[in-house]
């Protein structure tokens, strides 16, 4: 992680680079580095990744602020298992700009025979405006899919073996010829036979019906950091669809969703409130009780103080996401409670003072 380069430097532009800068930018190193280029070619595989992951962060632009704001630290994985840092989404990349390339999808082929990585799964969590404000466990249970024990994961009955597919001679991809308005097309497609594994399985495992996988209820543990905001996610790594060909399993993506406070509202890391102080004590000062996430706490109203005063309360919002000793603050609008219903002691007091002031016509 130390010598990691500079997101701008990766892809050679500068820090105020407009959208199609770095997209052109990217597409250059893209070209130049792609797998399908480069057979068995470690070093461009590794600039291809790692121009890839600068794109899929400075062409968001609620990435790049946080790149900018924080650097690679804004990423990095581990802290509090809290990462907004989706990988799943490069494929969009792909479909964008190697559509154009190679030709639909032919950039993606000579990675189906090897081991690929198991697909993203999503889900989303609602939690209550204080376990977003403090951090809170949660505990998940999801229908999981996993290799079947009975035939590991080749889909085939017991003590058979799937065959290779005669018409893909097991690749999985076929020529298709087409006959178009340019004239004969050619291009390459799953294999119809075998649905693009290829392999043909002849007699069927019982327990997962040929798919070679049985899903299976997980209790899944979900950290949610302090600080979290609605719409944030957090990733859970190692628990989205398995891989295939013995790659790693996904990533679960749990989307957090908070509810409204009856109390507070949210801005960010600060929070804000509205209480209501009587007259009096408007005109006179004196202590009031203001309600916080953190409980009550006492508070020296000012003599004269007007209604929409508004008072910070220093520390009192809430943690930063990254850092929970770094606190936002309360922001408090005290609001002068004029009162509607008056005991005829009162309105005696109310009269003797409004004659004070010389308005007792
Ligand atoms: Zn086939
Ligand atoms: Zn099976």
């Amino acid at each position: 992680m130390a010598d990691k380069r500079d997101y701008y430097e990766v892809l050679g532009v500068a820090k105020t680079a407009t959208d199609s800068e770095l997209k052109s930018a990217y597409r250059k190193l893209a070209k130049k580095y792609h797998p399908d280029a480069n057979p068995d070619n470690e070093e461009a595989a590794e600039k291809f990744k790692e121009a890839s992951e600068a794109y899929s962060i400075l062409s968001d632009p609620e990435k790049r602020k946080q790149y900018d704001q924080f650097g690679h630290a804004a990423f990095e994985q581990g802290g509090g298992g809290y990462q907004d840092f989706n990988f799943g989404g490069m494929d969009d990349i792909f479909g964008d700009i190697f559509g154009s390339f190679f030709g639909g999808g032919g950039g993606r082929s000579s990675r189906r025979n090897g081991p690929m990585r198991g697909a993203n799964l999503r889900t989303s969590i609602s939690i209550s405006f204080e376990e977003a404000v403090f951090g809170c466990e949660k505990e998940l249970s999801l229908n999981l899919k996993e290799e079947c024990p009975e035939c590991g994961g080749s889909g085939a009955k017991k003590g058979t073996e799937p065959e290779t597919c005669t018409n893909c001679n097991g690749s999985g991809r076929v020529m298709m010829r087409q006959q178009s308005i340019f004239g004969m097309m050619q291009s390459e497609q799953d294999c119809p036979t075998c649905r693009g594994t290829g392999k043909i399985i002849k007699e069927k495992c019982s327990k997962c019906r040929g798919t070679g996988f049985i899903t299976k209820k997980n209790k899944i543990q979900v950290s949610v950091p302090a600080g979290i905001d609605d719409g944030m996610s957090i990733r859970v790594s190692g628990k989205g669809e398995p891989g295939t060909m013995g790659g790693p399993r996904g990533d679960l993506m749990v989307e957090v969703h908070v509810a409204r406070s009856r109390d507070f509202e949210r801005e960010d890391m600060n929070i804000f409130s509205a209480v209501p102080i009587s007259f009096t004590k408007a005109a006179l000062g004196g202590t009031i009780r203001i309600k916080t996430v953190d409980g009550e706490v006492e508070y020296e109203v000012k003599a004269g103080t007007q209604t929409n005063t508004r008072i910070r309360l220093r520390g009192k919002g809430v943690p930063s996401v990254r850092n929970k000793d770094r606190r936002g603050d309360h922001y408090v609008t005290l609001i002068v409670d004029v009162p509607t219903k008056l005991s005829h002691k009162q309105k005696a007091a109310l009269k003797e003072y409004a004659k004070a002031c010389g308005e007792d016509k």
